[in-house]
Parts: structure tokens; C-alpha cells; sequence
């Protein structure tokens, strides 16, 4: 599979998305700040292209950037159009200003730098780098053009996976070079640098792998979130399709959900009263010295449980290693170590050691029912 940073990052978003996206191949319009996103990608490309003897005139830049938006402003809506362009003049004008002197520190390699890289199981990971620079003492600068007015705080941007993928393409594409890696904000002309550690770009390799391995067994679950309020398929969402009711449909869908709504607050109000009436109980038993009355025909008893606040692990290991059965804790949590107390393997004085490696808490369970029959109609533990 070849698989791209926009695609692993859609499928991370929601599966669902992704195949709407990449399998369905349903196509959305794109907002217009992603064609000023472009316009301005393009006009970097032609000042920094490395074919060039020299640096282009401000002009030819300005101009690349007009051509680029005039293809693509018809589809901006028109109050934004004017605003959008003006910026995108005024963004080249001071980035030229700024950048167009020779720098005998830096030369661009590539622009618009396609990269296709192998990954274990035949896989592929594709995309395309913006800018990469060539420094001194073979460093070299792998930069992404960003046109957003966000910025990220910079411990979102080392764990960054698209800026992971740059550096594993340009270690790949680039050997024997040191490589970091820059998100460069162009509106405010703000540079935020990286250097991804061994662990992270191992974890981030993994990630794809995982989600590579999730596309093709077809996992494409919704996984609904604040994201779907800005996800440009919603209107082709499973989730938020629009029901189509039969003609013969006799539910009033209005008034059952009144009905939840009105039995949800109901019985939120119930469990408060419920609570404050079993703090009474309580501190009544408390306050009286007694673990139960009887009044009204109810009578309320409590008891008390012992509960697993936390294990000593160490000396849960010291005691199981030496019989064998560390390997079925193999985390020590009250679930597994509970398990393995009803193993009817377990000594005795074995299962009594192990015991005494928890730390318990005491809750105090309360139980109200009718002093007439048997039966329980609440129990609660505090
Ligand atoms: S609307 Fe939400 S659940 Fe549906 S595809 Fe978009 S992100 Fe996924």
C-alpha cells in the first residue's frame, strides 16, 4: 500500500472519514484558505527554485502568486476574494524583502521535493517536502510552509507526524546528512524548529504500519469528536445522515425524546435525593454507634467490605516468581491477582502471604429494604 501523511492523519482523525476521503473518492469543495494556502506554496516554489542561475525579481514572484490565485479564485467566495488576495500580495512582498538576499549559509536543494520511501511489509510512504536547504557541516533543513494564523505551542510540533515523515524521507533521500526539520509560519514569519528523537520517528514508523495494517482489514468505524464539527463529508457521514422516515412510521420521535430527556433529569434528581438520604443513614448509624435500625417498617443495615486499594508488586513478584506464576499477573492489578487467588493450585499460606501484599480500603455498603419481606430495593456502597 502506498499510503501519504494526509491519509495516515485522516485515517488518526476517523476511519470513517478516511474512506469516504480516499476509497470512496467522494470529492468536497476545499475552503478557501487552503487556495491561498497554494497560491502562496506556488509562489514560494518559483523564488526558491534551485534551477535558477539567480534569484528571481520580486515581480516574477508576485506574479507567480497572481496566476496561481487567479485559477483558483473562482472558487473562494467573493466577500473573502478581494481580502485573501491582498494578503497573499502583501505575504510575498515582506517574505521577498526579508529572504531574497544570497545567503552564503543556506542553498536551497529542492523545492516541491517528491519522495516515495519503503517501509517493512512492501509498503510505501509518499509526499512531498516544500523546501529543502543545504547548511553548513552537512546540515540540512527540511522546511514546511504553513499559511495558517495558528501556531502550535513547540511540544506539539516534536511530536509533529508529518514533520516525522519529512525526516525520515530526507534521512533516506539525504544519507550522511544531519537532519531538522521547521514548520514556518508565514504570516507571522515565525520559525518552529525540530529534531525528532530515534524513539519518536520509531513510534511514528509504527503508527503507519498500524494504521496501514487497520486500511487494509477495512476498519473504517466513525470516531466521532468535536473534529466532526469542521469534517468537510459530514453531509456523506453514516452518523449524521438524515433519516428517512417510512410512510407508515407511527413513532413520535419528538415527544419520545422529550419523555428521555424529562426521565434522565428525573432520575438524576432521584439519584441526588437517594445520595443525600444514605449520607443521612450513615452518619445517623455514625452518630449512634450502631450498624443498624430499624423505623418505618424498613430496616437499614450496612457492613463492611475490604477492598484492593493497591498491591506491593515487588513482593507480589518475590512470592509467584519462585512457584511459577508471575507470567498470569502480567500486570499486578486486583483483576488478575484475584484470578489467580481462586487457583485451586494456590496454597494455603501462599494465598494468605499474597493477601497481605494489598493495601485495602474500607467502603461501607448500605442496604434498605422492607422489614416485611426480603426483598432488596437499594444497596449503595460509599
Ligand atoms: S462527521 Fe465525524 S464521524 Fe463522520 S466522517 Fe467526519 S469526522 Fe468521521
Amino acid at each position: 500500500m502506498r499510503i501519504s501523511y494526509s491519509q495516515f492523519a485522516a485515517y488518526r482523525r476517523c476511519p470513517h472519514l478516511y474512506r469516504l476521503q480516499y476509497v470512496d473518492k467522494i470529492v468536497v469543495p476545499v475552503g478557501p484558505e487552503l487556495h491561498f494556502g497554494a497560491a502562496v506554496h506556488d509562489a514560494l516554489n518559483r523564488m526558491y527554485d534551485p534551477r535558477q542561475l539567480e534569484r528571481p525579481e520580486l515581480e516574477a514572484v508576485v506574479e507567480a502568486f497572481v496566476r496561481s490565485w487567479r485559477g483558483r479564485e473562482a472558487q473562494v467566495p467573493e466577500p473573502k476574494r478581494q481580502a485573501y488576495f491582498e494578503q497573499g500580495v502583501q505575504l510575498i512582498q515582506s517574505h521577498y524583502a526579508k529572504y531574497s538576499e544570497a545567503n552564503e549559509d543556506r542553498r536551497t536543494a529542492a523545492t516541491e521535493l517528491r519522495f516515495s520511501i519503503a517501509l517493512p511489509g512492501d509498503h510505501k510512504l509518499h509526499g512531498r517536502i516544500d523546501r529543502v536547504d543545504v547548511l553548513p557541516e552537512k546540515k540540512l533543513e527540511v522546511i514546511d510552509y504553513k499559511t495558517s494564523r495558528r501556531m502550535p505551542p513547540q511540544e506539539i510540533v516534536e511530536r509533529d507526524a508529518q514533520l516525522a515523515i519529512y525526516r525520515m524521507a530526507a534521512d533516506t533521500l539525504y544519507p550522511g546528512f544531519d537532519v531538522a526539520t521547521t514548520l514556518l509560519f508565514l504570516l507571522h514569519d515565525h520559525q518552529m524548529r525540530t529534531v525528532q528523537s530515534t524513539e519518536f520517528l520509531e513510534e511514528t514508523r509504527g503508527d503507519i504500519l498500524d494504521t496501514v495494517a487497520r486500511i487494509e482489514l477495512e476498519e473504517f468505524e466513525p470516531d466521532p469528536g468535536p473534529h466532526c464539527d469542521w469534517c468537510a463529508f459530514r453531509s456523506h457521514c453514516d452518523l449524521f445522515r438524515a433519516p428517512v422516515e417510512p410512510e407508515d412510521l407511527e413513532i413520535d420521535i419528538a415527544s419520545a425524546m422529550s419523555e428521555y430527556v424529562e426521565a434522565s433529569a428525573a432520575e438524576k434528581q432521584a439519584r441526588k435525593r437517594k445520595e443525600a438520604a444514605q449520607h443521612l443513614i450513615h452518619d445517623y448509624l455514625d452518630q449512634s454507634q450502631a450498624e443498624r435500625v430499624e423505623s418505618s417498617g424498613y430496616v437499614a443495615q450496612r457492613r463492611t467490605q475490604k477492598r484492593v486499594r493497591q498491591w506491593d508488586a515487588a513482593l507480589v513478584r518475590e512470592l509467584l516468581e519462585p512457584i511459577g506464576k508471575w507470567e498470569e499477573v502480567t500486570q499486578v492489578n486486583a483483576a488478575a491477582v484475584k484470578r489467580l487467588l481462586s487457583d485451586p493450585s494456590l496454597s494455603r499460606a501462599m494465598r494468605r502471604d499474597l493477601e497481605a501484599a494489598a493495601e485495602y480500603t474500607d467502603t461501607k455498603m448500605l442496604r434498605v429494604r422492607p422489614l416485611a419481606d426480603d426483598e432488596d430495593i437499594e444497596e449503595k456502597g460509599e
